[in-house]
């Protein structure tokens, strides 16, 4: 069995010119579903998959560059595709947000609120998930098709790790937002170094860093992750595929 990580969009904070926000669609056991919705990924998602064919929704935390194109997806299945009891997990923090936005979510979705240590079936995929050290309550997700798995940190500081799923992850999407030299200010985001260090110590098996703002030094940060984690690290760019 495999996995495949489509990147849909991996700016942090806001999408530079043409690009998107953080949205990955995770594919594995016949099952197709997108972890975040940020500004931005709802027209890349399209290039990979047909919205009729999307199985559920996964929306990390509550801040604006993780879930608002949720808000247009919403208009595609409810007004365009008539798609009905989509199964979607979000905080309940983004659920709150989306209602005040859109009103009742059903009968389009069927809206799961999720909190950490939960662990949930999505068709032939398991996804657990663990609260990360962010501004807002913001779950990182581990997807496995029982054979290998992915992690996705999501947003979080250095007082969260990986290693927190106690179960392997063979691929990790890792947030690197601020460099070292940032690292002071750095409260609540990782640094190159920080994830690095982060991910070799959870015994990663391979570190994708996305979550760089826009006009950031990519092989900046490159080159410090790597430096902490033992190995090469690859960059998250939208539309990059990542197969397991
Ligand atoms: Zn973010
Ligand atoms: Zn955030």
């Amino acid at each position: 069995m495999a996995i495949r990580v489509t990147v849909l969009g991996c700016a942090g904070g806001f999408p530079g010119a043409g690009d998107a926000c953080s949205g990955y669609l995770v594919e594995g056991g016949g099952t197709r579903i997108v972890l975040d919705l940020g500004p931005g990924v709802m027209a890349n998602l399209q290039h990979h998959v047909d919205l009729a064919d999307l199985d559920a929704v996964v929306l990390s935390h509550c801040h604006p560059d993780h879930w608002v194109d949720f808000t247009v997806l919403n208009t595609a299945f409810t007004y365009n595709l008539g798609r009905t009891e989509v199964p979607v997990y979000g905080t309940a923090e983004t659920r709150e947000r989306a209602e005040a936005v859109l009103g009742d979510l059903a009968p389009t979705w069927s809206w799961t609120d999720i909190a950490d240590l939960d662990v949930i079936a999505i068709g032939g995929l398991e996804v657990s998930f663990s609260v990360t050290d962010h501004y807002v309550y913001t779950l990182a997700a581990r997807v496995t098709d029982g054979d290998v798995a992915v992690g996705y940190s999501s947003d979080t500081g250095p007082d969260w790790s990986f290693a927190a799923f106690g179960a392997p992850i063979d691929l990790a999407l890792c947030e690197t937002t601020m460099r070292t030299d940032e690292e002071p200010d750095a409260v609540l985001h990782l640094s190159g170094r920080q994830a690095g260090a982060m991910c070799r110590a959870a015994g990663v098996g391979r570190l994708v860093i996305t979550h760089l703002p826009p006009g950031a030094d990519a092989a900046g940060h490159e080159a410090e992750a790597a430096e902490a984690f033992g190995h090469p690290v690859e960059v998250a760019r939208t539309h990059a595929v990542f197969e397991i």
